[in-house]
C-alpha cells in the first residue's frame, strides 16, 4: 500500500512537471483539468517544484468570472543532464537540457579492452573538466544517463552482458554513482536512442515506432505510444541474434547463421579480408564503386538482408514508422535508398508495403546521448 501511494506520487510529480515543460505557460487550474488530478494535489506539487527551483511564476490572466489565475513556466536554465554513449570505441558525452536540447558533447576515444573501472574513471575525469571549463554547473545537473549496446537491466543499472565492450555483470550505475556523487541511468543504446527519436527527431508523433540499428551490432527498439517496450529482461528487440539460417556462419554468440553474421561492420570486414586485406568499410565501400565483384555482393547481400529485417519487423509489430540508423548508415547515406528501393520493390510483404513510413534518423550520432540525457531528467523528477 506504502508503495503504491508513493509511486502515484512520484508518477503525478513527473506528470504535472511534463505539462509545465510541455504546455507552458500553463495554469494550475488548467493543470488540474488535463491530468483529472484534484487542484489541491496540483498546488502542493507545484508549490514543490516553485520551492525547489525549477517552476516559476509569470503573469496573470483572467480565467472567466474575474479570476486571475497565475501562469507557470519552467527555469530552463535550472535543469540540465550529462548523457553518454559508450561503445566498443568510443565515449560521447554530453550536456543535455530540459528541451532535449544537446548544448555541448565531446568524443573520447575508448580502448577496446578497457575495463569498467577505468571508463568510469575517465568519465569521471571528462566531467570534472566540463564543469571546470563552465560548461555546465555541477548545482544544475540532475543525473546522469549512459547508453550502451548489450542487454542492460535498467531497473538496477546493470550491464549483464556486453559483447561489444566485454564486459559481464558490470554494476555500472553504482560505479558511476559513486565515481561522480551523481544520480545514474543506464540502459540499452537502441532503446534510448528511439527514445530520443520519437521525442525530438523522425518519429515525432508515431504512436508505434521501431528503430532500426545497423553498425557493430545489429539491434532494434520499439516505441509504442510513447513508452519503451522492455520485455521480460529489457531485451525486446535483439534481433542481431534471431537465425536467418541454421546452417550459416558461427556468430559471437555461439550459434550458428544468425542476422548480424551478415551485417555487422565486424562481419563484413573479416569477410572481406578472405579477400583481400581490408581495414575499414570505407575501404569496402571503394572496392565496389570501383567495381569489384566480391565487393558488390558482400554489400548487396547486406542490404537485401537489411530489407528483410525491414520486413520482419513490419510483419511481427505493425509499426507506423521505421527508423533506419547506425553508423554504416550515418557513413553511407546511400544505403537508405537502396534499401527502401528493395523494400519496396520485393521485401516488405506487399499489403504492408505502405502501413508505415521508412525513414532515416534525424538525431544521428546525438541520439543516445539526448536519450540517455532525457531518462535521467526523467528519473530525477520522479523522485522525491
Ligand atoms: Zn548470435
Amino acid at each position: 500500500m506504502k508503495h503504491d501511494q508513493d509511486f502515484i506520487k512520484r508518477q503525478n510529480r513527473l506528470t504535472v512537471f511534463e505539462m509545465i515543460k510541455t504546455q507552458s505557460p500553463i495554469s494550475r487550474a488548467m493543470i488540474a483539468k488535463k491530468t483529472g488530478m484534484s487542484p489541491t494535489t496540483v498546488s502542493r506539487i507545484v508549490g514543490e517544484l516553485t520551492e525547489q527551483g525549477y517552476v516559476i511564476e509569470s503573469e496573470q490572466v483572467s480565467e472567466g468570472l474575474g479570476r486571475k489565475s497565475t501562469l507557470l513556466g519552467l527555469m530552463d536554465a535550472s535543469v540540465s543532464s550529462i548523457g553518454i554513449e559508450l561503445d566498443r570505441h568510443v565515449l560521447n558525452i554530453g550536456v543535455v537540457d530540459l528541451q532535449g536540447n544537446l548544448v555541448h558533447s565531446e568524443s573520447h576515444e575508448r580502448g577496446i579492452e578497457e575495463a569498467p573501472e577505468v571508463t568510469v574513471q575517465r568519465i569521471s575525469d571528462v566531467l570534472e573538466h566540463m564543469l571546470e571549463r563552465g560548461i555546465a554547473e555541477r548545482k544544475h545537473i540532475v543525473g546522469i544517463g549512459v547508453g550502451l549496446p548489450g542487454i542492460i537491466d535498467n531497473g538496477r543499472g546493470v550491464v549483464v552482458f556486453s559483447v561489444q565492450l566485454g564486459w559481464k555483470n558490470v554494476a555500472l550505475s553504482a560505479l558511476l554513482e559513486e565515481a561522480t556523487g551523481l544520480k545514474v541511468k543506464v540502459d540499452n543504446e537502441l532503446k534510448v536512442k528511439a527514445l530520443a527519436e520519437h521525442l525530438k527527431g523522425s518519429a515525432i508523433g508515431s504512436n508505434r515506432t521501431a528503430l532500426l540499428g545497423f553498425g557493430n551490432g545489429v539491434g532494434s527498439a520499439l516505441i509504442f505510444e510513447g513508452e519503451i517496450y522492455r520485455g521480460e529482461m529489457n531485451s525486446a528487440g535483439e534481433i542481431g541474434h534471431t537465425t536467418v539460417d541454421p546452417n550459416g556462419p558461427l556468430c559471437q554468440c555461439g550459434k550458428a547463421g544468425c542476422l548480424q553474421t551478415y551485417i555487422t561492420i565486424h562481419s563484413l570486414l573479416q569477410e572481406a579480408s578472405q579477400i583481400r586485406p581490408i581495414q575499414s568499410v570505407e575501404e569496402l565501400f571503394a572496392a565496389r564503386a570501383a567495381g569489384e565483384r566480391w565487393a558488390i555482393h558482400l554489400i548487396d547481400r547486406a542490404l537485401t538482408y537489411m530489407a528483410i529485417t525491414v520486413n520482419n519487423v513490419v510483419c511481427m509489430y505493425n509499426p507506423d514508422t521505421v527508423i533506419f540508423s547506425g553508423e554504416l548508415t550515418d557513413k553511407f547515406p546511400e544505403m537508405y535508398e537502396e534499401v527502401k528501393e528493395r523494400c519496396h520493390s520485393r521485401f516488405v510483404w506487399e499489403p504492408l508495403r505502405d502501413s508505415f513510413r521508412f525513414v532515416t534518423s534525424q538525431l544521428h550520432e546525438a541520439g543516445v546521448m539526448i536519450g540517455s540525457g532525457l531518462q535521467a531528467q526523467a528519473q530525477f523528477f520522479k523522485l522525491d
